[in-house]
This record gives C-alpha cells, sequence and structure tokens, in this order.
C-alpha cells in the first residue's frame, strides 16, 4: 500500500468518507503564497487554509517566535502556572478588541471557544440567579463541529437530524436579507424582536457571526442589522455572543466585524488567524461585568480547563502575528484586494450558471445556480495553479493578505473559468 492509498484509506479528512474517499492532492511545503504539491507543482493559495494563514506561509517572523519559545518551553500546564507568552497575547489583545472585552479565556479550537462561550452564557444566568440555558442564533449560521456548536449552527447544514435526540434545540432567527451595502429592511429586526420577546426568559445568549455567515453561505449582511441586534438584546436582557472566528483580525476591511457596527459583543470568540494559522489555539473574551457574575455565582469558577490551555508556543506565535499585523499596511491590502476583486469577478455576474458574485473585504464569492462537482472542480482548479477550494454551490476565496495582483488575477481567472463552463 502506497502512502497516498494509505491515506485514502485509513485517514478521515473534513467531512468526507473512508470507503468512497474524494482524491486528495499532498503538499510538501507551503512558504508565502504558494502551496507546494509533491509533484513539484506550485499552487497559488486562495483559501489562506480556512481563513488562517493571512501572513501566508513560512512567515520568518513566525518562525522566530517559534524557535525561541520553543527553546523556553513548548508547553507547561495552566492550572496554577503562568507565563509571558499568555500574559503578553492578552495584554496586546485588549489594546485591540472592542472596548470593554478584557476577561481572556485561551482555548484549543473554534469550536472549544465556541463551547466556552456557552458555558459562559449559561454560568453568568447562574450568577445572576435566574438560570437560562437556551439560545438563540441566526439561521444559516455556523459555530463548530462540537455538540454545543453544533447545536448552534443552521439545522439543515449542520445535519441537526442526525443528532436528534442528543442536540439540545435552540431557536433559529431567520437569517437577515439586508444587504451589506445597501437598505436595513426593518423586517430582519422586526423578525428577531418577535422571537426574543417570546423567548427571552428562557434565552441565555443570541449567538451571531457579525456581518459575514462564512460555512453557512458566506453571506454579508448589513451591520445595522448587528446593531440593532445589540440593542435588542440589550432590552430583552439577553447576552450577545459574536463569533469571530472567521471575520477577526482585519478580514472584512475592520480588525474585528463588530466595528462594522460600532458595538461591544458580552462575549466574543476569535480563532483561526489569532496565530497566523500556525496552529490551533483560540480565545473566549468576555467583559468584567460577566466574568464577576459568572466567579459570584454558585459555582463560583468558570467550570473549563483544557490541557492544552494557553500553550506557550501558540501564544507566543499568535503575539508575533498580531504584531506584525498591526506593524503592516492591513487596511490598504485588504482595500486593494477588494477593488480587485469587485473588478475582476464583476463578469462573472453575467455568466448563465452564476447566480450572485459577493465580496467584502479579502473575502470574494461567486455563488453557481447549482451545486459544483468538487472533486473535478478541484482538480481543474489544480491544474490552473490555484488552490481553491469550492464548498456546495460556493467558489470563494479569503487569500493571504500578502498576495501580489498578479497573483489575485490568477485566482479570479480560475474562478471565472469554473464559473463560466
Ligand atoms: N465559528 C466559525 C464562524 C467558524 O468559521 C469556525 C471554523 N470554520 C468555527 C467556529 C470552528 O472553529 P474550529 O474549526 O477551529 O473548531
Amino acid at each position: 500500500m502506497t502512502n497516498q492509498e494509505f491515506d485514502l484509506h485509513h485517514l478521515w479528512h473534513p467531512y468526507t468518507s473512508l470507503t468512497r474517499p474524494l482524491p486528495c492532492y499532498q503538499v510538501e511545503r507551503a512558504n508565502g503564497v504558494y502551496l507546494e504539491l509533491a509533484d513539484g507543482r506550485r499552487l497559488i493559495d486562495g483559501m489562506s487554509s480556512w481563513w488562517a494563514c493571512l501572513h501566508g506561509y513560512n512567515v520568518p517572523e513566525l518562525n522566530a517566535a517559534a524557535t525561541e519559545q520553543l527553546e523556553k518551553m513548548s508547553h507547561v500546564m495552566f492550572g496554577g502556572l503562568t507565563h509571558d507568552p499568555a500574559i503578553k497575547l492578552c495584554r496586546a489583545l485588549g489594546q485591540v478588541l472592542p472596548a470593554g472585552l478584557d476577561r481572556f479565556f485561551l482555548a484549543d479550537s473554534g469550536s472549544v471557544s465556541v463551547e466556552v462561550a456557552l458555558k459562559m452564557a449559561i454560568q453568568y444566568w447562574h450568577g445572576r440567579g435566574t438560570p437560562k440555558t437556551r439560545f438563540a442564533t441566526l439561521s444559516r449560521g455556523y459555530h463548530g463541529d462540537t455538540f454545543g456548536a453544533m447545536s448552534v449552527c443552521d439545522p439543515n447544514g449542520g445535519m441537526h437530524s442526525l443528532y436528534k435526540g442528543f442536540l439540545p434545540e435552540h431557536i433559529f432567527v431567520p437569517t437577515p436579507q439586508s444587504p451589506f451595502d445597501g437598505e436595513l429592511d426593518p423586517a430582519d429586526l422586526q423578525a428577531l424582536e418577535v422571537l426574543l420577546a417570546e423567548h427571552h426568559r428562557e434565552l441565555a445568549a443570541l449567538i451571531l457571526e457579525p456581518v459575514v455567515q462564512g460555512a453557512g453561505g458566506m453571506r454579508f449582511y448589513h451591520p445595522g442589522y448587528l446593531r440593532g441586534a445589540r440593542e435588542l438584546c440589550n432590552r430583552y436582557d439577553v447576552l450577545l455572543i459574536a463569533d469571530e472566528i472567521a471575520t477577526g483580525f482585519g478580514r472584512t476591511g475592520k480588525l474585528f466585524a463588530c466595528e462594522w457596527a460600532g458595538i461591544t459583543p458580552d462575549i466574543m470568540c476569535i480563532g483561526k488567524a489569532l496565530t497566523g494559522g500556525y496552529m490551533t489555539m483560540a480565545a473566549t473574551i468576555t467583559t468584567q461585568a460577566v466574568a464577576s457574575t459568572i466567579c459570584n455565582g454558585p459555582a463560583g469558577v468558570l467550570m473549563h480547563g483544557p490541557t492544552f490551555m494557553a500553550n506557550p508556543l501558540a501564544c507566543a506565535v499568535a503575539l508575533a502575528s498580531l504584531e506584525l499585523l498591526l506593524a503592516s499596511p492591513w487596511q490598504q491590502r485588504i482595500q486593494a484586494i477588494e477593488a480587485q476583486l469587485r473588478h475582476e469577478l464583476a463578469p462573472a455576474r453575467a455568466l448563465p450558471k452564476v447566480h450572485d458574485v459577493r465580496v467584502l473585504g479579502g473575502i470574494g464569492v461567486v455563488e453557481m445556480k447549482e451545486p459544483l462537482n468538487v472533486a473535478e472542480v478541484q482538480k481543474q482548479l489544480v491544474e490552473l495553479g490555484v488552490w481553491i477550494r469550492p464548498f456546495g454551490k460556493l467558489l470563494y476565496i479569503m487569500p493571504p493578505y500578502i498576495i501580489t495582483p498578479d497573483e489575485l488575477t490568477k485566482l479570479t481567472g480560475a474562478m471565472k473559468v469554473i464559473a463560466g463552463q
């Protein structure tokens, strides 16, 4: 059995079958915006490895931070011990997060940070003396693959029927229809208000992805909806959890998507680009008010504490990644990527099989009328020299911020080839 065959038959890849596996491409190394395959082909990366590698790959500053930390300690437990990498990272994050978010829980992955956010919300209501354990969430949302996170994902996209009986049932708010740069339709917020008015006594929090709904359909909605949701949560005494795992660190053109609405959520999740895509780490951040209510509650503590909490290696790289981002002209880069994406993807709108073309910040989406054949389209894209992973009806890119105009033209060109056939 070759290594490739072993991979096909023994290793699960995300959302795949081991009996009817899809082909995989073996990567040997990655550098800048290029992935180099084992057969020597070089592909321009359009995915940033699912929103994470915003500086590209093999980044000297991040390599240096990892190496330096490795020589001190790659890991120590966080129970009873602490360290500079965690402290410095959280202090630096506190400088750039929406005002008021300054109590940190460092978690192992995006999904785990969502679990922690849900736990924080539930424990908060215990602390208030009025326990509430249900959540409201936007339809078409995505928040991760663990059970708590999955329970607040879109029920169809998250295949809730598979886990019925085990998965808690929450309240699904109609997905906002008001487009990002159009008019805010009052009907969107009215629908949210109806549900909050009816259920607020049992709702611990509303959880949403601010402005960009990612894995649930790559939809961009109006910041006014987010502002309105913040006001309604205040009015109905329901916490607001913002999942910035995909949107954080500049991707939408603001450092955090909440800034489009000028709001501070009660709890925020960040992950993915937190470590520049070097290793897994996420964070759940809350306010002093929520943290003290939790800690004055019946448990007296926040009931979570994973083995690899605040892994020093991940913290050191995350700090270096944040410093590198803030020292870079990231706004200009995202603006330039956005302008180029708008210009180069616009012609795809006229193609007969294309349903919609949308761009926001460093995200470009071509939505087809029918689902794409992933294996076939993937093969063609690789032959065109690009790494773009289609998903359902969506052909979308969110390239590393360091991509050059010529490289980006190759990505949009490949998208138009696929969309036009
Ligand atoms: N929330 C959002 C908005 C995400 O996009 C993702 C990852 N696609 C997650 C949560 C889950 O993160 P992870 O895959 O690191 O568990």
